[in-house]
């Protein structure tokens, strides 16, 4: 395509093969503004359709649109939504560039895997959130967002009931009574999202920080009767609490909990296990009809005991949902914000029109979990790395 002759970097995407997976790394305006940064763009075909982009869409905006093994050879670097499987992570040439939430933090064989192969990963897992100029590029606080606003749509869809107070000629009935726990990015959302349909909304946080925005949309702050001020993590993230905390939090926890129709938690800290805040007692103890949503639910485990991930499991009448995928439903949207923050990335590495620039800004020196990255002015030619 003519436009994309100049071009000297070429970023490639693939049709994600997870079943519970509909979004997609790039989205056609993201290739125009790519193109900008003289970057083209290359994507399995159909890699968008289940996100509503259309091969057409993405070849109107001056993408090329090729079979799985063209993407993966003439792509310098690599977007991804869920990290690449083994057998993609196999097929790759040595030299090219993976960017995605590699999942440096809880596994490192995975990172071994993509050294080995001779790859350069940029997690964007490790990306200094508090850093402004890297605020388009946190795929994290997107992601969460989406997830958190749909976490509230899908508790409002299992629950047997309204969530406004509704006066009717046959009776009025209570509005539902809403927890969310973890009142981060998500947390908030939901918090809003749960108003918004007309819940009554409570949340905690271990974060003291945390109050002040939780009233400021509204909701009640649920005081445990425990004190974690000294909660706060580094950066203003939760830090892991002691065994001994976190036992007193599960039981307080699990004794409130029975007040509540919906429970949607959220609580992560960055790079641990999430913390189990509802056991398996707390759940019993929820009347039947109640929902839970675990949008922390994962491999290592949620934040609800007996959460299962993509999985709605019923408990003595209690629905437990395992959501951790509830992005990939609001797929065209969370997709698009998410090819702007992967966009974002390697536009940053980007110098000249080729990839890989000095190493020495702390951005650079976070994302950069496997591999090497060319300092200039000797960085990797596009299309000749590792050859
Ligand atoms: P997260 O996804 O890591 O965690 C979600 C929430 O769970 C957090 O609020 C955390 O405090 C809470 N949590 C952890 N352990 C808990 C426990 N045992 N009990 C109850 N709650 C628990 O965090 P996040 O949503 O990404 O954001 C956390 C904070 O960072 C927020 O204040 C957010 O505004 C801030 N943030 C700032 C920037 C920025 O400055 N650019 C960017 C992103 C996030």
């Amino acid at each position: 395509m003519a436009q994309n002759q100049e071009a000297t970097v070429v970023f490639g995407v693939l049709n994600e093969t997870s079943a519970t997976e509909s979004r997609v790394a790039l989205t056609p305006d993201i290739v125009t503004r790519l193109k900008r940064s003289g970057i083209s763009s290359i994507i399995e075909s159909g890699a968008g359709i289940a996100a509503e982009y259309t091969d057409e869409d993405y070849e109107k905006a001056g993408a090329k649109v090729a079979s799985r093994n063209e993407v993966m050879a003439e792509a310098d670097a690599l977007g991804f939504v869920d990290r690449p499987s083994s057998e993609i992570v196999a097929s790759l040439k040595a030299g090219q560039w993976v960017i995605g939430m590699l999942g440096s933090f809880t596994d490192a064989d995975y990172i071994a895997a993509l050294e080995q192969a001779g790859l350069v990963g940029i997690g964007i897992e490790k990306l200094p959130r508090k850093l402004s100029s890297a605020q388009s590029m946190d795929e994290m606080t997107s992601q969460n967002s989406v997830m958190g606003y749909k976490a509230a749509i899908a508790a409002a869809d299992a629950y047997g009931s309204f969530l406004p107070m509704m006066t009717t000629a046959a009776g009025t009935i209570r509005p539902a009574k809403a927890l969310v726990l973890g009142a981060g990015i998500a947390g908030l959302q939901a918090i809003g999202t749960l108003r918004r349909l007309g819940a009554v909304v409570t949340a905690y946080d271990v974060r003291p920080a945390s109050k002040g925005e939780v009233e400021s949309l509204g909701a009640k702050f649920l005081d445990l009767g425990l004190d974690f001020s000294a909660g706060q993590g580094e950066g203003g993230y939760a830090r892991a609490l002691t065994a001994e905390e976190q036992a007193a939090q599960q039981a307080a926890v699990d004794e409130k909990a029975a007040g509540f129709d919906i429970i949607i938690t959220t609580a992560k800290v960055p790079g641990r296990k999430p913390p189990v805040l509802l056991t398996a007692a707390g759940v019993k103890g929820l009347h039947r009809g109640a929902v839970i949503v675990d949008c922390a639910a994962s491999d290592l485990g949620g934040n609800v005991e007996g959460s299962v991930i993509g999985e709605q499991v019923t408990e003595g009448g209690v629905k437990l949902i395992g959501a951790p995928y509830l992005a990939s439903g609001v797929a065209t949207t969370a997709s698009n914000l998410l090819a702007r923050n992967v966009a974002d990335i390697l536009v940053h590495f980007v110098r000249d029109g080729k990839l890989g620039q000095d190493l020495s800004e702390e951005l650079d020196d976070a994302l950069v979990v496997a591999g090497r990255v060319a300092t200039q002015p000797d960085a990797v030619e596009p299309n000749q790395a590792g050859n």
